[in-house]
């Protein structure tokens, strides 16, 4: 028999863990096999610390999301208050409260034109799902009930509710739970590496749009609701499309009267080196998904912004819209985003990103193109993936896929920076505070550890 190890320990916490707690995205089995969790139990700045004393730089912003780093006082004070003074109140029936109204104008006054109404959720899951109801609603309410189907892209991600993984093009998810459910069809993403040949960026791009117009053509646009698509497709492996493609996209939507949702969740709040995504690509997009960066992580909160076109038609002939979450416009948690938003501008985060730090994480992504197993690199503001093939000439890819990625994120912990392995791409997506030093420091990691990962697999 084991002796039960002590309380409040790394080995305690672990046992227990494995114990009693499932985890999203895990396997249990390996996670056994490899000795069990990682324990974080405090974070500064960009940096984590683990149970044993560990020192990491998150090269993930945790989960794409601590936009403004860790603890920060300003944000957990701005909680506090808010809970003294009102800890709940719901916005049914209504009623609402000074944080969620202040939240609205805001995102109102810093998303793109024409994006002027909020409906608040907890995750950008749920957002998605509020926004599949809304766009149904939205046909119906317009005599065009038939306008039902959503199209996607492969690679993409929405979420893990059961329509938000019916968006997704993730075919493991749908394999799981008899998904997607009918009404959700997957067009080629606009990933030139793997889908475009000999053909220049420029050109795939408009190629990789061209098969939503093939698949409106196909459905019969009488029959399609909505596009929806990730500016950048972040959980896909940092997919950064061809400049060609967004405004073929655009241009594809408004000919067959398709509406356009921007799912912001990741590109949102400067992690592109602009406000949102649509704003570097120029896209009007009639539904927009905010989740993550809104509060860059310190409490949950979504919001689906509403294009005026779709928010006139609720509006007027809508009724009731039979829809809403416990903690929609949380009063906490809208606190928290409008000080989390106001900390981005005092510190000009975004313009940082656009002009310093990104361009200086791209640099440094460049020098990896040399090295043996690095296939491309790809990167917009301080979101940024390397990946990794057997051979380079071809682009072919490992015969395992997903191997090289998991050796290279492992090394990456051990030699001090998270990093996260899809497919064999590394991807990056640091706090937007990161420094150019510290920058350095994680490209150095990054270099080091495919260098291990490299003779690992034997290719030097
Ligand atoms: C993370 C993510 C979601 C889902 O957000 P949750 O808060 O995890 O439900 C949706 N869309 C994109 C693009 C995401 O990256």
């Amino acid at each position: 028999m084991n002796s039960t190890p002590i309380r409040n320990t790394t080995a305690h916490w672990r046992q227990v863990d494995a114990a009693h707690h499932l985890h999203p995205f895990t396997d249990h089995r390996e996670l056994a096999a490899a000795g069990g969790s990682r324990v974080i139990t405090s974070a500064r700045g960009v940096t984590l610390t683990d149970s044993e004393g560990q020192n990491l730089i998150d090269g993930m912003a945790g989960l794409w999301c601590v936009n403004v780093g860790y603890g920060r006082e300003e944000l957990a004070k701005v909680a506090y208050e808010q809970m003294l003074e009102l800890p709940y109140y719901n916005t049914f029936f209504g009623t609402a409260t000074p944080s969620s109204i202040e939240l609205s104008e805001r995102l109102a006054e810093l998303t793109p034109k024409g994006l002027s109404r909020v409906f608040y959720g907890v995750s950008g899951s749920d957002a998605n799902d509020t926004i599949v109801r809304a766009v149904r609603h939205f046909w119906n309410l317009e005599g065009k009930p038939g306008k039902k189907t959503f199209i996607s892209r492969e690679y993409a991600y929405h979420g893990s509710t059961m329509a938000a993984v019916s968006l997704c093009g993730m075919s493991a998810m749908h394999g799981q739970a008899d998904l997607p459910l009918p009404g959700f069809e997957h067009i080629m993403p606009p990933y030139w590496y793997d889908y475009g040949g000999d053909q220049t960026p420029e050109d795939f791009g408009i190629e990789a749009a061209q098969a939503l117009e093939d698949k409106i053509l196909e459905l019969g646009a009488d029959n399609v609701a909505a596009f929806i698509g990730e500016p950048i497709q972040g959980a896909g492996a940092v997919i950064v499309p061809p400049e060609t493609y967004w405004p073929e996209i655009q241009r594809i939507c408004r000919k067959h009267d398709i509406l356009l949702i921007a799912d912001e969740v990741i590109c949102g709040f400067g992690r592109t080196g602009e406000w949102f995504g649509s704003g570097y690509y120029g896209i009007e997009p009639d539904f927009m998904t905010l989740a993550k960066g809104i509060t860059s992580g310190y409490l949950p909160l979504s919001a689906v912004m509403v294009g005026d076109r779709v928010a006139k038609t609720l509006h007027d002939k809508g009724g009731e819209f039979y829809h809403g979450y416990t903690y929609s416009g949380h009063p906490v948690c809208c606190a928290v985003a409008l000080k989390n938003i106001e900390i981005m501008e005092r510190e000009n985060l975004v313009e940082r990103t656009r002009e310093e730090t990104g361009p200086h994480l791209a640099a440094l992504l460049d020098g990896l193109r040399d090295h043996p197993l690095v296939g491309e690199v790809r990167s917009l503001g301080l979101l940024g993936a390397v990946e990794m093939v057997k051979d380079k000439a071809t682009r072919t890819h490992f015969d395992k896929p997903g191997k090289a990625g998991t050796i290279c994120r492992d090394h990456c912990f051990a030699n001090g920076g998270v990093m996260r392995a899809v497919r064999d791409c590394m991807v990056l997506s640091p706090p937007l505070t990161i420094s150019k030093q510290e920058l350095d420091t994680l490209i150095g990691i990054l270099r080091k550890s495919l260098d291990r990962t490299a003779e690992d697999l034997g290719v030097i």
